[in-house]
């Protein structure tokens, strides 16, 4: 199938590969120009512009910094230059309301268009190992799984267009505030004289068990290995974290829902990226919550 891929940044740049190894002819176009040597190397053809490689495209893959980046690029290239039969895949992560949006304009001008947002980091993406979550018609579903699963691992249809993108900051919003909560019992425990490996080992088989305690626990050397046993380098960076939680607050402004453990988990982040955190892995919040944290 011929692919244009818009966007080959950490995340794209993987997944475009990923899309030429599987056989695909990818028309790869960024405006960073390392980023497109290294599509051409990983067997994309680089094109001289976005119009250029959407022209003749049976589909559209784009993964994009922010809703601002998606509408433009969409708005002022996709719709004018790509034929009506391209299916649109946004990958990127965005704000609901402008995924809906975009995804309205595409029906309107004849395109089948769903939103596809990732779990799963730069690693995922290289090894094509992601989680997609769908928005979007069963139709533009089936259609997009076929390309979905040579990136990824788990592709899930989560309902109509913008869905994929809920879907993506509900489960960002959680993470955020049970890594947040994990930080704090774990500061809490050590201040009251209970070894971290030992409340691990109660903790990760009692009632307050989650992902963040047993598959990515914040203290080094206790559970399995994670970004705390590397100085909190790698992993999800707490920027990025940052940027979800704040469309999941966006998002619940919207719909009016009162979400003050999200609330909560925003202004935790915020305030660990001023700080100079913004580059370091998210479960690195533990070290402001026990007031250890020096500014790399
Ligand atoms: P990135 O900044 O590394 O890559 C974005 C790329 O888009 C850059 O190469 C940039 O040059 C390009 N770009 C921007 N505007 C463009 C335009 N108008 N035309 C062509 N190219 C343009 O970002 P990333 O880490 O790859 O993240 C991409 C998306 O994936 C974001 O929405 C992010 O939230 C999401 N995401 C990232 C991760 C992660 O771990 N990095 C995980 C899950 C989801």
């Amino acid at each position: 199938m011929r692919v244009a891929f818009i966007g080959l940044g950490n995340m794209g740049g993987g997944m475009a590969a990923n899309l030429a190894k599987a056989g695909h002819e990818v028309a790869a176009f960024d405006l960073s120009q390392a980023a497109l040597d290294r599509a051409k190397a990983n067997g994309c053809t680089i094109a001289a512009s976005a119009e250029a490689a959407v022209a003749n495209a049976e589909a559209v893959v784009t993964m994009l910094p922010a809703g601002k980046h998606v509408a433009e690029v969409y708005r002022s290239t996709v719709f004018p230059n790509a034929p009506k039969s391209a299916l649109l895949i946004d990958c990127s992560t965005i704000d609901v309301a402008t995924a809906k949006s975009v995804e309205a304009e595409a029906k309107a001008s004849g395109f089948v268009m769903v939103d596809a947002p990732v779990s799963g980091g730069i690693a995922a993406a290289d090894g094509g190992t992601l989680t997609f979550m769908v928005g979007g018609s069963d139709d533009g579903f089936a259609r997009a799984k076929a390309l979905l699963d040579k990136m990824g691992k788990t592709v899930i249809h989560a309902g109509d267009a913008g869905a994929g993108q809920a879907a993506k900051i509900c489960n960002n919003m959680l993470l955020g505030a049970t890594m947040a909560a994990t930080c704090e019992a774990f500061v809490l425990a050590e201040k009251l004289g209970l070894d971290a490996q030992t409340f691990y080992d109660i903790s990760s088989k009692a009632s307050g068990q989650s992902w963040s305690m047993t598959s990515y626990c914040p203290v080094p050397g206790v559970g399995p290995e994670t970004p705390a046993d590397r100085n909190y380098d790698g992993g999800f960076a707490a920027a990025l974290m940052l940027k979800d939680l704040k469309l999941a607050m966006e998002a619940a402004k919207e719909a009016g829902a009162y979400t003050p453990m999200g609330g909560e988990a925003e202004e935790l982040y915020q305030r660990f990226v001023d700080r100079g955190g913004a580059g370091k892995d998210f479960s690195a919040l533990i070290k402001m919550i026990d007031d250890s944290w020096v500014a790399p």
